[in-house]
């Protein structure tokens, strides 16, 4: 196919794989699971002539099952164990003395950390992406749960997002040939799959998740689609670890915004206290931010990066607001603050079935089970930047 957009790093194409996905779901020997980021369920209507902003959630999860697929589970369950994992290992960090720590979920910066600032890799934090992280669990944990072999599961994500496809396919999340996410389809491209099977969504009668795991979530998890959402998300549940209670004030008003760069201080109270945390979204102020961290001039102990100016509410796998932030993401990013203020759960923690996960298979945050499973690493790839592709192959070909 031709490529027509890039990822904010400008290393993608978008491909359509709306073929593949209707070989795994025809294929009566597969079990196929679809999951859907945070941010798709507010963005998605709009390619059905829908009102921007419409949470088309219900609808989305109908529509999979009258194209045939198996078992339909939610990103924002993952952004929970997310939170889980990233909060652990950021109170172990802080009790360190290593700071700050960046987050990881968002695969366009993680290239852009590898590529052009290999030197801090060791501040990020090592919890795999919810993509990552629920494609994992589809393949270890879901297959005892529906008792059929792991090697029947194939995992489809639906994205805001190009990147993602690049992140279902690095080394590390590639075992013995075997992806942890089989194929990733941007909403544009979901939207093509639907109509191409004569689905309009405005005609699917809502309807509900019908397995009782993974897909379950708290108000946290939904606002990882925005920016700072992580960040929020991260804060309610920290703080309760620390002070064995909930915060008083849910919503972290001085979080939210869309400032290129924002920063704020958190008391997380107990042993921790005052931490300091930046959200930063948009490449060009996160240059300016890793450069700060690096000079010694900036002073965090947790920040948040998000490639795409607003967060995935309005990331490149979806329709963008022309003008940055006006007015798909205002709306995309206020129906999803209302989705968490209905939440009857708001806290990752407080999210049965992340407990039930824990309980059942994990054992507890950052356990050795869960660091196998849910944790990655980084690599320096400085070289692509500083090498032509001849220059690369030429030295892969020389060498054997
Ligand atoms: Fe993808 Fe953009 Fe979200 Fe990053 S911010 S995960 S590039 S949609």
């Amino acid at each position: 196919g031709q490529c027509v957009l890039v990822c904010p790093t400008g290393a993608l194409g978008e491909r359509d794989e709306t073929d593949r996905a209707l070989d795994y779901i025809c294929d009566p020997d597969l079990v196929t699971v679809v999951q859907f980021a945070p941010a798709v369920r507010v963005a998605f209507g709009e390619e059905f002539g829908m009102p921007p902003g419409t949470n088309v959630e219900g609808q989305i999860i109908a529509a999979c099952r009258k194209i045939g697929v198996d078992v339909v589970l939610d990103t924002n369950f993952a952004a929970d164990v997310v939170i889980m994992e990233e909060g652990t290992e950021l109170l172990k960090r802080l009790k360190e003395g290593r700071r700050p720590t960046f987050t990881s979920c968002c695969p366009a910066w993680i290239n852009f950390a590898e590529i052009h600032y290999p030197e801090i890799l060791s501040m990020l934090s090592s919890t795999k992406s919810p993509q990552q992280v629920l494609s994992t669990i589809a393949k270890t944990y879901l297959p005892e749960k529906l008792g059929v072999d792991p090697s029947r599961i194939r995992v489809i994500s639906v994205m805001p997002c190009v990147a993602k496809k690049d992140e279902a396919v690095r080394p590390q999340f590639v075992h013995d040939g075997q992806p942890e996410t089989d194929l990733v389809l941007t909403t544009r491209e979901f939207a093509r799959l639907l109509r191409r099977e004569g689905i309009d969504l405005k005609d699917m009668e809502p309807s509900t998740f019908d397995v009782p795991y993974m897909s379950a979530y708290s108000g946290a998890g939904a606002i990882f689609g925005t920016t700072g959402g992580v960040m929020e998300a991260a804060v309610r549940t920290i703080y309760a670890v620390v002070n064995g209670r909930e915060l008083d004030r849910i919503e972290l008003t001085q979080l939210r915004g869309f400032d290129g760069i924002r920063e704020a201080s958190v008391d997380l109270g107990g042993p921790v206290g005052k931490v300091k945390v930046a959200m930063v979204h948009g490449l060009g102020d996160t240059r300016a931010l890793v450069e700060s961290v690096l000079s010694g001039q900036a002073d965090y102990d947790f920040i948040e990066v998000m490639a795409c100016p607003g967060g995935c509410v309005d990331g490149g796998g979806s329709l963008r607001s022309k003008k940055a932030y006006l007015p798909l993401a205002l709306k995309r990013r206020e129906t999803i603050y209302d989705v968490d203020r209905q939440a009857k759960v708001r806290q990752s923690h407080n999210n049965p079935q992340v407990q039930a996960l824990y309980r059942e298979f994990l054992e507890a945050p950052n356990s050795e089970i869960a660091h196998r499973l849910l944790h990655t690493h980084y690599q320096d790839r400085r070289h692509a930047l500083e090498h032509t592709v001849k220059e690369i192959w030429d030295d892969i070909t020389m060498s054997t």
